[in-house]
């Protein structure tokens, strides 16, 4: 039984694995403080569904990758399309801040339109 367990595992990571090259995926050294593990960890179980097994860390970064890209790609069509509210300036070009310090422009902080 334990060894069906094993080899089931085994073979999972092995797919994995294929499927990971088949995509062309690189590997990315990330360094992570104790309390940054600790959360990861964290929701690597928390975000399983019940019963499944806890997403590795890859899989989970992946999946928090990909989300952010889709949400970074509304901001940024929006931020394109609409025109700043206060000084009239789109994005990218914007106002160099010429509103600092006033929060009705979006372009008050360096880089605010799309920071995270
Ligand atoms: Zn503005």
């Amino acid at each position: 039984m334990m060894d069906d367990k094993k080899e089931a595992a085994r073979l999972r990571k092995a797919a994995e694995r294929e499927r990971k090259k088949a995509l062309g995926s690189v590997e990315v050294r990330v360094v992570l403080s104790q309390k940054e593990v600790e959360r990861l960890d964290e929701i690597c179980q928390g975000r399983a569904r019940l019963g499944a097994e806890p997403y590795s860390r890859d899989e989970l970064i992946t999946v928090l990758i990909n989300k952010d890209y889709d949400r970074y790609q509304v901001q940024l069509a929006k931020v394109q399309k609409t025109p700043c509210p206060k000084c009239k300036k789109s994005w990218p070009e914007g106002c160099e801040r010429f509103f600092a310090g006033d929060s009705k422009c979006r372009f008050h902080y360096v880089g605010y339109p799309l920071a995270p």
